[in-house]
């Protein structure tokens, strides 16, 4: 099969990336063989790519929103027939006996695998994986705007979750990319009012289009003061300024897996009971509960596409915000 390895780390300009010839992997007793369709581009890629995060396997192929068919079950996989249309997120396997995994909190497990970081992922042909951790895609989602649903969409919903937002509160959203364009339409869905910051002029029409009441510059400060804020971009400059919009007992929630240093700022920004929390991952229950309510919204993601053999141009747009939604890659 074809697959795209990382070796060594380096900045995405340099094309790190290297385009092989590899087997087909072999499913595990309890693993599904997957023929893969699509597979969304996610910006931790770029900081697997990059080496923001530190590597953990000599060799890896990066991406983990992964949209494919079940061509095989392992010996003892019986939970979804060959020709299943799945979807396999970044959350790849828990250890199910930590304390986390026991008070159901599996996203903070002591022993977790990631898809496309400590094992492999989706720039390839094919992939394996637990059938326990691989969702079925609603019908009424393409295989190409499926894909974004799975880390952008999963997380963004987590993120509002912990947002803990009633209708007709005020959101703010830093970062509009993909995570961005998938939550507003939740957030909207659940009859909030959303005011986006970013600072790409495209990402802002796109912003207003789905529904933003109001979209501005990256530090921008919103016309209203904000419920919440969940920021998606990883520019810890942003939080200052993000905890500036937020009303007395408001939420600052971080969506990304890596952020810049957060500088300091004077204590009355958090002061009156202000918080800031980071999201980590998500559990299972969150991955279910939000493809149902992607099916039942509908949730409509923007995707450019790119062919597999473009992985490295994928990842070069999206670190320089070349990218409208999301970006996909097809085999
Ligand atoms: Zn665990
Ligand atoms: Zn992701």
């Amino acid at each position: 099969m074809k697959a795209w390895t990382l070796t060594k780390p380096g900045t995405v300009e340099t094309n790190p990336l290297e385009l092989r010839e590899l087997p087909v992997p072999e499913p595990g007793p309890h693993e599904v063989l997957v023929r893969i369709n699509a597979c969304g581009i996610c910006r931790t890629d770029l900081h697997v790519t990059e080496g923001e995060l530190a590597p953990k396997k000599s060799e890896i192929i990066p991406g983990h929103q992964i949209v494919g068919v079940i061509e095989r079950a392992g010996a003892e996989a019986t939970r979804y027939p060959a020709g299943t249309r799945v979807g396999i997120p970044w959350l790849h396997k828990t250890c199910g006996k930590c304390p986390f995994c026991l008070s159901g909190r599996e996203n903070l497990c002591d022993a977790p695998e990631f898809t496309g970081y400590t094992v492999n992922g989706g720039y390839a042909e094919y992939t394996v994986a637990h059938e326990d951790f691989v969702y079925p895609i609603p019908h009424g989602f393409a295989d190409l705007q499926a894909a974004p649903l799975l880390c952008a969409g999963i997380i963004g919903f987590r993120c509002l979750r912990l947002s803990d937002l009633r209708p007709g509160d005020n959101l703010g959203i830093y970062g509009f990319g993909a995570a961005g364009h998938v939550c507003i339409q939740v957030a909207r869905y659940w009859k909030q009012k959303v005011f986006v910051c970013t600072r790409e002029e495209k990402h802002r029409w796109l912003a207003m289009d789905l529904g933003a009441i109001w979209a501005g510059g990256a530090i921008d400060e919103p016309p209203e003061k904000l419920d919440a804020a969940i920021i998606f971009a990883p520019a810890g400059e942003l939080v200052p300024p993000a905890l500036q919009a937020l009303k007395k007992g408001g939420r600052l929630i971080l969506g990304g897996i890596h952020m810049s240093p957060i500088p300091s700022f004077p204590y009355p920004l958090i002061y009156h009971e202000r918080s800031i929390r980071s999201v980590a991952n998500n559990t299972r229950e969150d991955g279910h509960d939000f493809m149902k309510l992607a099916a039942l919204i509908p949730i409509r993601t923007e995707v450019q596409v790119f062919p597999l053999e473009q992985a490295n141009q994928a990842l070069n747009a999206l670190k320089h915000d070349g990218i409208r939604g999301a970006g996909v890659l097809k085999m």
